[in-house]
């Protein structure tokens, strides 16, 4: 067995070395799994929430510890590491609060004396999971699969292994059975023997398309349900009415948030003409007011990408766009894993920037006509994550509701998950969805139960 090294992408470092789990090892994993669901899933709905309150008090206690392991793997903004630490504390209180009534039994009247439906668990399920996010991503997930009464086990990104196996010791810190949630040190190429193996019920991947398809077509030659959280190329919509003195700040975040690695990141900002060069000259000034810096240093804004071969790939797609007529408006400078954030404008269909997603700090820009050509533009794409317009007509805005086929729509408001609303794509994005009563409702099997 080889092993993992985790390396800090900022100062080129090596972290730690792991190995990486046998065969045997794997299996013992999975057994253990089996065998605490069958006393786990016995547990009552309030036993198991009320170990939410300890999970949220370790992630409390722990911040600064846990902020500083997700930065120096993924060379994520030191401030931004805490907001996730403390986003993954609201997603617990939101279950911890609402369990109960959303795990109720759901009456329903017929001529039975009594009929309802039993959301009783189904088993163990396997997360595999990225490192842009390597802390909300996993407790999204897990959350809530625990609480519904399921076993979890975790494939996280080899590059944030150190959290991964941080992340278990959490739930042994909080109290909860051993063998509720244990991490997996695989690679690729064990994965399937793991979802083939009886005790594994469903798979729920948040990562690129390419590991998607992989999984679903595993997971479907084993009848093992999938939830599928892949990539993302959002349109940011800026009608002529957009308020840019109120919104250009969360414009810009919706782009740059997370040194512009995330799904649900606005990579296409679609500008009908008339507001064009405003935009673009406005735009460009917040850019350039970002701090690019040591993602340990509290003003930093701007870190590193997860990976330097990450910046080649973004690299190649600019280049690729350029040539084919996009322009370089402002920044384009990249050194190793440090890409500068960039505006690129005349980008059009047909060019990597509009077609493809961007994982890294640049806003492509693009022209359109007017409104009905911007909704157009929005909607031309292999995926469907999310969609947001900004303009002061709101009921417009309401009105194109259905013209959008993805997974979430934000009028004045980036896309951003929240746990208390449904989180997923359609298209190329994948299909289920997180958080919410949506997410804790994907992986319960819902039991008809008719009493004569
Ligand atoms: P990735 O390369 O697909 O990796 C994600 C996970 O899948 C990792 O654990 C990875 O393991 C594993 N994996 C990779 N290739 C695989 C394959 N062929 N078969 C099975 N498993 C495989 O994605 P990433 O680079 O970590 O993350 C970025 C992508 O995730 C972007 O496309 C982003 O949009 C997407 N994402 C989506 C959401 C959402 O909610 N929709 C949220 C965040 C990120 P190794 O590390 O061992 O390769």
């Amino acid at each position: 067995m080889s092993d993992i090294t985790t390396q800090n992408p900022y100062t080129n470092k090596v972290i730690d070395t792991y190995q990486k789990f046998s065969d045997a090892k794997v299996k013992n994993v999975l057994k253990t799994a089996k065998q605490t669901f069958n006393t786990w899933k016995l547990e009552s709905i309030d036993a198991r929430a009320k170990l939410l309150d300890k999970v949220a008090n370790t992630l409390h206690q722990n911040i600064e510890k846990y902020s500083l392991l997700i930065t120096n793997e993924m060379g994520k903004p030191i401030s931004e590491s805490r907001a996730e630490i403390e986003k993954c504390m609201f997603l617990c209180d939101f279950y911890r609060e609402n369990a109960e009534d959303l795990l109720a039994d759901e009456i329903i009247k017929t001529e039975a004396t009594e009929s309802f439906i039993s959301y009783d668990p189904l088993g163990t399920k396997l997360a595999v999971m990225p490192w842009n996010y390597p802390f909300w991503q996993v407790m999204r997930f897990a959350i809530p699969t625990l609480t519904a009464g399921n076993t979890a086990l975790l494939k996280h990104a080899s590059n944030v292994s150190g959290c991964a196996l941080i992340i278990e010791d959490i739930f042994i810190k909080s109290g909860y059975p051993k063998g509720c949630f244990q991490t997996l040190l695989v690679d690729h190429n064990q994965i399937e023997s793991i979802i083939e193996d009886e005790s594994i019920k469903a798979v729920s991947l948040t990562g690129s398309e390419k590991a998607g398809k992989n999984i679903a077509e595993i997971a479907g030659k084993h009848l093992k349900k999938t939830v599928l959280e892949l990539g993302g190329n959002n349109s940011c919509i800026v009608l002529n009415d957009a308020n840019l003195d109120k919104y250009l700040d969360v414009m810009v975040k919706a782009r740059m948030q997370n040194t512009g690695q995330s799904c649900i990141a606005a990579k296409r900002f679609i500008v009908v003409e008339s507001i064009y060069e405003e935009f673009v000259e406005r735009f460009t000034t917040h850019v350039k007011e970002l701090k690019s810096g040591d993602p340990l240093d509290n003003d930093t804004t701007i870190g590193v990408l997860a990976r330097e071969d990450l910046a080649d790939i973004l690299e190649e797609q600019i280049e690729q766009s350029v040539t084919s007529g996009a322009k370089v408006f402002f920044g384009n400078f990249r050194n190793k894993a440090y890409y500068q954030p960039t505006v690129l404008v005349n980008v059009k269909p047909g060019m990597p920037a509009f077609d493809e997603e961007t994982f890294g700090p640049v806003a492509a820009i693009i022209k359109a006509k007017n409104n009905d050509e911007a909704y157009e533009m929005a909607s031309n794409s292999r995926f469907g994550l999310g969609t947001m317009v900004f303009t002061e007509d709101i009921d417009s805005a309401i009105k194109n509701i259905s013209k959008i086929e993805d997974g979430a729509y934000f009028i004045n408001e980036m896309v951003k998950s929240d746990p208390r609303l449904p989180f997923g794509g359609t298209k190329a994005s994948g299909y289920g969805r997180e958080l919410s009563r949506e997410g804790i409702m994907e992986f319960v099997n819902k039991k008809t139960v008719y009493i004569n």
